[in-house]
């Protein structure tokens, strides 16, 4: 694991010198000295001035949708220029296809199986979770999150000093229905900032988690608007509607898809307006150019890429694994630089706590890309990303991916090979004309699994089972979770 501390113990002088070498234009202000050594009083100044840290999560946002990301609609243009003055991950996959594996990965830097099946465990007891290092290490803590699938019922409130769920307080039949302004990411933001304005002590860290490119798809009063006005069939972006399309098996039509592509582009125009205004109240707080802002998803959506529509069913492909990773910290990152290569989920908080100059955390299997990234070299392409099965319904998914292959194993269906430089969308399976790639990626990805039990068993230790009351369940149920495989 390339933990901060590995490279920085082999030197004899002073431990902020080192790390301002280490890390040059990353973290220049850097926290480093804080437990040590002989700096100057300056410098010691400079340096005991840790950053605060916003971790803003939007569900189910597919990377290829944004502006940034070369998508031709402009639905990111808050996110765009926060991109252009810190760093843009170019190529960031999650650990897994739906929220509760992949946000914990995302939080501990540890890959899935964490959670045994759908919404009935809580995330385990013994697992550190970024939060909780970050408030052992000095700052205050506080989560926010207006979805069912993170609420503390689950663990998602471990390690914050206060944790906020802002679908909790609704009235049973809105929370249930989980459709209209009540589940918007305005509610996150004015929530974050009021907390900052009446209780933060500095250093911070935040965590937010909105919902709004999540089905439902809604449009939003004054927002940018892509749907098609002649557009006359059913597709209303309601679940009700596409429950309907899948449980009458009268499909979508060429027009249905467009509406709700549509739609969903409207979420995340929305969900980007959004950024603005915590932006904005971060700049009016004079807060912006010492904060670590990080915005990232914890999938994508599938609008029939390979099969179907949605997320958490048999498919890892990109539309659900690619997701956005912007990182904007004016006193301590390099502006406008864009970082090729693979990026996993679980490098993540190593790369975050790294970058604060903290010890990596103790259960990571991930590791900081920070030197690299900084070194303008990109991530090396050699490293692979495995991703675990769905956990909703055992049916032992995998896939493996590096900059240019995957191979994707659903062994009731297929082990497919894609060459994704020929063939980025992953439409035609190479394995039968490519069997050593094959056998070389099926042998990584049957290591990791063989050695994924040990890693299981010992995730074990603390881990609850969790019962849904009659609101938890019909809210879970509302967005589609809790129902039948797409089969
Ligand atoms: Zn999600």
């Amino acid at each position: 694991m390339a933990g901060s501390g590995e490279p920085l113990r082999r030197l004899s002088v002073p431990r902020c010198a080192v790390s301002r070498a280490a890390l040059g234009g990353w973290g220049a202000a850097l926290v480093l000295c804080t437990s040590l050594v002989a700096c100057g009083p300056t410098q010691e100044r400079a340096a005991r001035r840790p950053p605060n840290v916003i971790v803003w999560l939007v569900d189910t946002l597919r990377a290829d949708h944004l502006s940034c990301y070369g998508y031709e609609r402009d639905t990111s243009p808050q996110l765009d220029a926060l991109a252009a003055q810190g760093v843009l991950f170019e190529n960031a996959h999650v650990n897994s296809n739906w929220t509760q594996p992949s946000v914990v990965s995302l939080l501990s830097g540890r890959a899935p199986p964490i959670f045994e099946s759908d919404y009935s465990s809580t995330i385990p007891e013994g697992l550190t979770l970024l939060p909780e290092w970050l408030r052992f290490h000095g700052w205050r803590t506080a989560g926010f999150t207006i979805t069912a699938a993170t609420a503390s019922h689950f663990g998602f409130d471990k390690g914050f000093g206060e944790y906020v769920e802002l679908d909790a307080d609704l009235d049973f039949t809105v929370r249930t229905r989980r459709s209209g302004p009540e589940f918007d990411a305005d509610r996150v933001v004015a929530a974050a900032l009021d907390w900052i304005d009446t209780r933060a002590a500095a250093p911070f860290f935040l965590s937010l988690h909105s919902v709004d490119p999540h089905a439902p798809y809604e449009a939003h009063v004054g927002e940018v608007a892509y749907t098609d006005p002649t557009y006359a069939g059913p597709q209303d972006g309601s679940l009700t509607q596409l429950d309907a399309a899948f449980e009458e098996r009268r499909g979508f039509s060429a027009a249905d898809r467009r509406q709700l592509i549509d739609l969903y582009d409207g979420e995340i125009r929305y969900s980007d307006t959004q950024l603005g205004a915590l932006v904005a109240g971060l700049r009016a707080r004079d807060l912006f150019d010492n904060t670590l802002l990080v915005v990232v998803s914890d999938h994508g959506e599938e609008f029939w890429d390979h099969r179907t529509h949605g997320h958490g069913h048999r498919n890892l492909h990109a539309e659900l694994t690619h997701v956005p990773l912007v990182m904007s910290w004016p006193d301590g990152l390099p502006a406008g630089l864009r970082v090729p290569g693979l990026m996993r989920g679980i490098d993540l908080t190593p790369t975050l706590v790294h970058a604060l100059g903290l010890p990596a955390l103790p259960d990571a299997e991930g590791e900081s890309v920070l030197l690299r990234a900084r070194a303008g070299q990109g991530l090396a392409s050699r490293r692979a990303l495995l991703f675990a099965d769905r956990a909703k319904r055992e049916h032992g998914l995998l896939a493996v991916r590096s900059d240019d292959l995957l191979l994707h194993a659903d062994p009731e269906r297929a082990t497919e090979l894609f060459d994704l430089e020929a063939d980025p969308a992953a439409q035609h399976d190479l394995g039968a004309e490519r069997p050593a790639e094959l056998e070389r990626f099926s042998d990584t990805l049957h290591t990791w699994r063989d050695g994924r039990d040990a890693r299981r068993a010992a995730l074990e230790l603390g881990r609850a089972s969790v019962e849904l009351d009659e609101a938890q369940a019909a809210s879970l149920r509302a967005m589609g979770y809790l129902g039948e495989d797409d089969g």
